[in-house]
């Protein structure tokens, strides 16, 4: 490792912390991002759901049942209400033809699978098709004409089997029929195929895309679709319990719950013609399928950006700090470590020779008479044997010895590991070097040297243990004694 990179090691050993608390943070600040809109979206849609999305459906289906459900209840009522119907019970069913004639018209304008009418007086089950049976208490079959009798609604919707076609079951509208003083006189009205009605009901499931059943007083389905099969969760939840509580009296409510990782939505809208609820259930699957879906995405492309932002912008700024940690460690002229550095590198090394008790030295060396050069040959040249000295001194030392530019044509070498005496023959070997060598400018320069070795303890009481003050001191007084003595000399401080 360079001398240089040292110095930047040392003052720059938590880069790396620095960037991963930034990488930490800008991923923290995105996936907190990408969490909270996650659950913020996931909120409106639950929202949009139960506040209009399902309550807009059971409207709309409301409205549809009105259309498609309700007819036949007129129809019943009309029967009911027809003083044809009345007349003939009260002059006592003289013409039963005319009845079956009446049932039958009814049947095939209206196109209901059966039209019935049950005269109090005699329990004659009269049918479309003619005078079908007596209806007497007893078999279960006939607990309808009883329930409808003492029921206190004007009719009633029931499945139920027919009359006329036991195998079949039916969507029954029993209406009540009274005679002019509001005596009742008997029960009529018409029966819809019950696979028809499931169809209904399968049409609206399929254009809203929801499940779409009703439920009675005892929160028992109903009228469902072909393959409907009850969701448990939904007919025991507290909220359905409650319903069942206010029956008829909430027109309208909402609730979702979760069970594993589902969320269910629930609508129930009060059909007071039928006296049911039409239940409208959804599952959350696919919108919050899509927002979990982009959430993952999210936060995928989030830890890719932030990576590769990251990844980027360290090079980036290892390359520039790099640069600029070589401009502020070296010197630019000659490539020299700088002061700056030598403070820190000074303090490691005398850490490092504390620590281990081994002597290290220093030798600070002055160019002769370089003024000379300059005034000779100009300042560009006078930069270039600078230089050349560099090269030159670099040449003679360690990897590990630390050269340092201390002034302007002054260099301060420090010899970690080294003994006075090692220090004084390196010198001499540069001594010579500098003797030997033909500068750039042609000419030969000599050097002068002051060497001091640093004091790890006190010798006597003159001479104190150094501290980097009086060690670099002792060096320079070195050096002053190696000019005053006549130059190209080395000075033992
Ligand atoms: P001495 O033997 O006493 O050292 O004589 P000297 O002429 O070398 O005197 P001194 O060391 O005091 O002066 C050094 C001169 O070096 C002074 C200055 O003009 C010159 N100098 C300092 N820095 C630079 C530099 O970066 N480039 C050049 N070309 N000259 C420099
Ligand atoms: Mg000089
Ligand atoms: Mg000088």
């Amino acid at each position: 490792m360079s001398q240089s990179n040292l110095v930047q090691t040392i003052c720059h050993s938590q880069k790396l912390r620095f960037v991963i608390a930034i990488t930490l943070l800008t991923l923290a600040g995105f996936i907190g991002t990408s969490l909270i809109s996650y659950f913020v979206a996931v909120k409106a849609v639950s929202n949009q759901i139960t506040d209009s999305a399902l309550p807009l459906t059971s409207d709309n289906i409301y409205s549809e049942i009105q259309r498609d459900l309700m007819r036949p209840v007129f129809i019943s009522s009309l029967m009911a209400h027809d003083t044809f119907v009345r007349d003939w019970t009260i002059a006592g069913e003289q013409d039963e033809q005319s009845l079956v004639r009446y049932l039958a018209e009814i049947q095939k304008k209206y196109e209901t699978v059966t039209a019935f009418y049950v005269s109090d007086n005699t329990r004659q089950y009269y049918h479309s098709s003619g005078v079908l049976r007596t209806i007497e208490k007893g078999p279960v079959i006939n607990d309808w004409y009883f329930r409808v009798k003492n029921m206190p609604e004007e009719y009633e919707i029931n499945i139920d089997h027919d009359t006329a076609n036991p195998n079949r079951l039916s969507v029954f509208v029993n209406y009540k029929t009274y005679d002019y003083e509001g005596q009742f006189i008997g029960a009529t009205g018409v029966g819809l195929a019950l696979e028809k009605v499931q169809e209904l009901i399968e049409s609206y499931q399929k254009k809203y895309n929801r499940v779409v059943y009703f439920i009675d007083k005892q929160g028992k389905p109903t009228l469902r679709g072909n393959q409907f099969i009850a969701n448990p969760e939904t007919l025991k939840h507290k909220q359905f319990y409650q319903l069942l509580k206010a029956y008829g009296q909430k027109t309208q409510t909402s609730f979702q719950y979760k069970t594993g990782s589902h969320t269910y939505y629930v609508n129930a809208r009060y059909i007071p013609e039928f006296d049911w609820y039409v239940i409208i259930e959804q599952k959350d699957d696919e919108q919050t399928d899509k927002l979990f879906n982009s959430l993952i995405l999210n936060v995928v492309v989030s830890i890719l950006i932030s990576f590769l932002v990251l990844t980027a912008s360290y090079f980036t700024i290892a390359a520039y700090q790099k640069r600029l940690e070589h401009m502020a460690t070296t010197d630019s002229l000659s490539g020299a470590l700088n002061r700056h550095s030598l403070d820190i590198l000074l303090a490691q090394t005398i850490r490092q020779a504390e620590r281990k008790n081994q002597a290290f030295s220093g030798i600070l060396l002055d160019l002769d008479h370089f003024k000379v050069v300059n005034d000779k040959y100009g300042h560009l040249v006078g930069d270039q044997v600078i230089k050349d000295a560099v090269d030159l001194l670099r040449a003679q030392l360690r990897e590990s010895d630390v050269l340092c530019r201390w002034g302007g044509e002054e260099f301060l070498i420090v010899l970690p590991e080294c003994s006075l005496e090692s220090a004084r023959q390196i010198a001499e070997q540069i001594r010579t070097k500098f003797m030997q060598h033909e500068f750039c400018h042609g000419d030969r320069l000599t050097a002068s040297i002051g060497i001091a070795e640093f004091r790890l303890t006190a010798l006597s009481d003159t001479e104190q243990a150094d501290n980097s003050e009086t060690w670099l001191h002792r060096v320079d007084m070195a050096l002053y004694q190696a000019k005053e003595s006549g130059r190209n000399k080395i000075v033992l401080g």
